[in-house]
């Protein structure tokens, strides 16, 4: 027989969508266990660099960004869920600071990019680590009060319970199962998994395999857009140890263009991510692209235009990585080339992340909808707090109803 425990709300993943939700439903009151595949830390969230979208430059709103939103989805995006997104934004940013996030700051506001698809300066950075410095921020304020944790806990299943629902686990050494009133599903996306089975790079953490999508959907949930994967434009292509990695957006923010093997620009460096990929592709295809020493196929990005300021503040660690495999890119292009980044698709849910089973919450990549069948960049981890604190919340909730 499998032990068992039972909780108000049980929470999978630790990314930061599953940070927030375990960090919201506990200071909501709930009984909270966070369950998640390998150790706390093991996550994309901490990966990413470039920043996070919220409306607060003076020629900003959040009807604006959410406007930006639905074009760059192609329209495909959920309105009422982009609603949500884009009008809490402001609200989340002050939760991760009174938590500990500092944003980099500048003339006395925030230092604000613009990043691909955009039309104002929206993205706040903290330097070029910012997903590393709210999972840390989340993380440190969970574990300080009375929430279990549960490392190296693989979900396997998800089943009607006695008073909720029933989670098993795979442990290291035995099955473990955990009964709670609720459950929010926080376990990211699959584009490791994807691009290992295409043999493909991608920027992703090895726990993004998508296995608790499937797990929702025997369950009877429902998803959409799930064949909707996004690449991200510039994966670093050379050297080989920086292949996969995902050049920070905010690159081209700061003044890099995407240039052929003639030294011309052949599309618009702020453009949709779509858009971009594409156009990097389709520059390879007609044989203006360029090869890495290995063989590869790539175009250049010309971090040469970034001013040497905005490189120090906003992307120090990006210079750092390149410095330390021999290429400087303030001195030299880079060669990039598109590589597997997002799951767009996922779980359907409502305003409340609730999905399409009572009592099952789900927040992060792992849903749907929010950005439609194209996701703008930074709008992951304003998505990973904003849906991750309402789901929290909503689940600590229906444990008490
Ligand atoms: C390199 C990189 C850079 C990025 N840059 C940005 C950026 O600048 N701005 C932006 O907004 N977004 C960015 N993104 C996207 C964004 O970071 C992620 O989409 C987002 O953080 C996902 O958060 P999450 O909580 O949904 O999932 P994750 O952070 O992936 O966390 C998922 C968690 O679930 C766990 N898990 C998986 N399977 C199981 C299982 N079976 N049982 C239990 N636990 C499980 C994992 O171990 C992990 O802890 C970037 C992504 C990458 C990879």
């Amino acid at each position: 027989m499998p032990s068992s425990a039972s909780f108000d709300v049980l929470v999978v993943g630790s990314g930061a969508s599953g940070l927030a939700a375990a960090v919201a439903a506990e200071r909501a009151g709930a009984r909270v266990a966070l369950a998640t595949k390998t150790t706390l830390q093991a996550c994309n969230s901490a990966k990413a660099q470039g920043g996070i979208q919220a409306a607060f430059g003076a020629d900003d709103s959040p009807e604006i960004h959410a406007e930006d939103v639905m074009r760059s989805s192609h329209e495909t995006a959920d309105s009422r869920l982009v609603t949500v997104l884009t009008s809490e934004a402001p609200s989340a940013i002050h939760w991760l600071e009174e938590l500990g996030v500092e944003f980099t700051r500048q003339n006395g506001g925030y230092r604000l990019a613009r990043c691909g698809g955009a039309t104002r300066h929206r993205l706040l950075q903290v330097g070029d680590r910012t997903g590393h410095a709210i999972t840390k921020a989340l993380r440190e304020d969970y574990e300080a009060g009375g929430g279990t944790e549960l490392p190296h806990h693989a979900l396997e299943s998800v089943e009607p319970g006695e008073n909720g629902w029933r989670a098993t686990f795979q442990t290291k050494d035995a099955i473990v199962e955990v009964e709670a009133r609720s459950v929010v599903l926080a376990a990211g996306g699959r584009c490791y998994l994807e691009a290992e089975q295409r043999g493909e790079l991608s920027t992703n953490h090895p726990n993004a395999t998508g296995e608790v999508t499937r797990i929702a959907l025997e369950a009877g949930a429902e998803a959409r857009d799930l064949d909707a994967l996004q690449y991200h434009p510039n994966g670093g292509a050379w050297p080989s140890t920086m292949q996969g990695y995902s050049i920070p957006e905010t690159t081209r923010a700061y003044g890099a263009v995407l240039l052929n093997a003639d030294g011309e620009e052949f599309t618009d460096s702020l453009g949709a991510r779509d858009a971009v990929s594409q156009a990097i592709f389709d520059e390879v295809e007609k044989g203006k692209g360029v090869s890495t020493p290995d063989g590869r196929p790539a175009v250049w990005l010309d971090t040469t235009r970034i001013a040497l300021e905005d490189a120090e503040i906003s992307l120090p660690y990006m210079l750092r990585r390149y410095r330390g495999a021999g290429i400087d890119p303030l001195e030299t292009p880079i060669y990039t080339y598109p590589v597997l980044h997002y799951q767009n698709g996922g779980l359907v849910i409502d305003e409340h992340a609730e999905t399409t089973l009572e009592g099952v919450f789900a927040c992060g990549e792992i849903a749907g909808g929010t950005h439609g069948r194209n996701r703008m960049m930074g709008n992951s981890l304003l998505e990973c707090t904003v849906f991750g604190r309402r789901a929290g919340r909503a689940a600590a909730e229906r444990a008490r109803s």
